[in-house]
């Protein structure tokens, strides 16, 4: 288990899912926890036993399912009510029950609240705070205590808000995490008021919220105040705007601060653990999250690119293997030839001069009509194997293509596409159904290759972007498509563009199925 110097407390499974459209089964949840423990982090709350069905099942699965090796279940759930015994509540027998090592309560602490929320008396919340976590204490539990609007309790009565405080501790709970509820604090204050919290004596933990855009900048200032304790969510998932990103924390702490949270090899794991949590969320990940995300250490190279070719570390906050990511070289218009030599190295080519020249014009050209590259590094790769070639290569020749759109008498569209390609010798006529004309294309080519090329089964279209880029200088304006494909071993982009947005789709599917053949190991001819 780990250190329990300094705790690293998660919160995606309760707070996290609160984020608007995330939806997360029992099965979800057990995957995430996984996830979250391989990273290494000290706690994972699971959710509320009792008030939510899904998450007491939860709680018993996870007895016989979930065998973590560095983190602990925390079970959240309220302070007893008003006028009844923390043993004869309903409730807090089920946090008893969950089996979690760790109850966290959530308690009021702004007294507003306790009042016209709760409807309670101040005394009453007190004795509330004092029963409950005594009482679960005494049978076994750990206890934390998250106290709600906490910051803004303080500006109200600080007083009241700080005996709150007190008040957990000496009933035993050993972390008061300070709960910036509404999400309104800015990190100075936040921090002035975390020093007077820490002055109870008791033990002071952070839970921050984005509404600022500083959730992760006032878990770190309150850290620096005397936190030792710090909640966040994966990814930042949250409601509104939301939690602190408990990745963004955790490699914060520890690059820059000299915090030993998280086993190193763990760290170099965060890229992979953050994606394959967005996997189970299925919310799109964010390609510009700090240190994790696709683009954190992306170049548009242009006028540094010279330079990052002799040294990569003048341009980057840090290794990214750290936190097993990668630095990526854009190719854009803005890029000459270093950048272009740059991308081609990490794609395993050592360029010749006259090749990356011959490169650059044709990436210029292609870029003066539409295309993009930076988005599909698959296609900027063929574009370089051709190049490099001196020929355009592929695994099939195309001598034709037909999509027909049916608008049935039932009200029903259907599309139909007939290829006709050469492969391996043979000329195959395939026709593909689906339920757009891109849809039946990639169907069609599918059914006319798989004969030859049986690992085109596992290709699997995943996204389709369609863009209209305005005409210029008299032109038509011409749609870009953006296709990404999938395997079991990861993901690649190609690109098309035309005045017919057909045409575009079928340029980058072409490109897509060329490059997962490639991919597969196959030679192209
Ligand atoms: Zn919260």
């Amino acid at each position: 288990m780990a250190d329990d110097r300094f705790h690293v407390y998660d919160t995606t499974l309760r707070d996290g899912a609160q984020q608007e459209g995330l939806n997360l089964t029992v099965a979800d949840k057990l995957a995430i926890a996984r996830h979250l423990d391989s990273l290494g982090v000290g706690f994972i709350e699971g959710g509320w036993p009792g008030a939510n069905p899904k998450d007491t099942e939860f709680f018993r699965r996870a007895r016989t399912e979930l065998d973590l090796r560095h983190a602990q279940l925390a079970a959240f759930g309220a302070t007893r009510r008003a006028g009844v015994k923390a043993a004869d509540d309903p409730l807090v027998a089920a946090l008893r029950e969950s089996g979690a090592p760790v109850v966290t309560l959530v308690a009021k602490s702004h007294d507003r609240h306790v009042e016209l929320a709760l409807r309670t008396s101040l005394q009453e919340n007190l004795a509330m705070i004092r029963d409950t976590v005594s009482h679960l204490r005494a049978e076994g539990q750990r206890v934390f205590l998250d106290a709600e609007h906490f910051f803004d309790g303080y500006k109200s009565n600080p007083a009241y808000a700080l005996e709150v405080v007190r008040t957990a501790a000496e009933a035993g709970a050993s972390v008061i995490a300070l709960c910036d509820t509404n999400g309104g604090m800015l990190p100075d204050e936040l921090a002035e008021v975390v020093q007077a919290a820490a002055g109870t004596s008791a033990r002071i933990g952070i839970h921050c919220h984005d509404d600022t855009g500083c959730a992760v900048a006032n878990t770190l200032a309150a850290v620096k105040a005397g936190a030792t304790h710090v909640q966040g969510c994966a990814n930042g998932y949250g409601e509104r705007s939301g939690n602190a990103n408990l990745f963004t924390v955790v490699a914060n702490l520890q690059l820059k601060r000299g915090f030993d949270l998280v086993p190193r090899e763990a760290l170099a794991e965060m890229t992979r653990i953050a994606h394959a949590i967005t996997e189970v969320t299925n919310v799109t990940p964010n390609s510009h999250a700090p240190y994790v995300g696709v683009s954190a250490f992306a170049h548009k190279a242009g006028l540094h690119a010279s330079a990052i070719k002799v040294d990569p570390n003048l341009y980057q906050h840090i290794d990214p293997a750290e936190v097993g990511n990668d630095m990526r070289m854009l190719v854009s218009d803005m890029a000459g030839r270093a950048s272009v030599e740059l991308k081609g190295r990490e794609l395993g080519y050592d360029l010749s001069a006259d090749t990356s020249r011959e490169l650059v014009n044709r990436v210029k050209d292609l870029e003066s009509k539409g295309y993009t590259f930076e988005a599909a590094d698959a296609s900027f790769e063929l574009l370089l194997r051709d190049t490099v070639a001196g020929e355009r290569r592929r695994h099939f020749q195309v001598e034709s293509w037909r999509v027909i759109v049916e608008r049935t008498r039932g009200g029903e569209l259907v599309s139909e596409a007939t290829v006709k390609l050469y492969a391996k010798g043979e000329r195959i006529v395939a026709t593909g159904e689906g339920n757009g004309p891109v849809n039946a294309l990639d169907r069609a080519v599918r059914m006319g290759l798989e004969r030859l090329y049986p690992e085109l089964a596992e290709v699997e279209l995943i996204d389709f972007k369609v863009r209209i880029l305005e005409g210029t200088h008299g032109t038509d304006a011409v749609t870009r498509v953006l296709i990404t494909s999938s395997d079991a071993a990861g993901e690649w982009s190609t690109v098309g563009v035309d005045e017919n947005i057909i045409e575009a789709s079928w340029q980058a599917l072409e490109q897509a199925v060329t490059y997962g053949l490639l991919r597969a190991g196959h030679v192209a001819e």
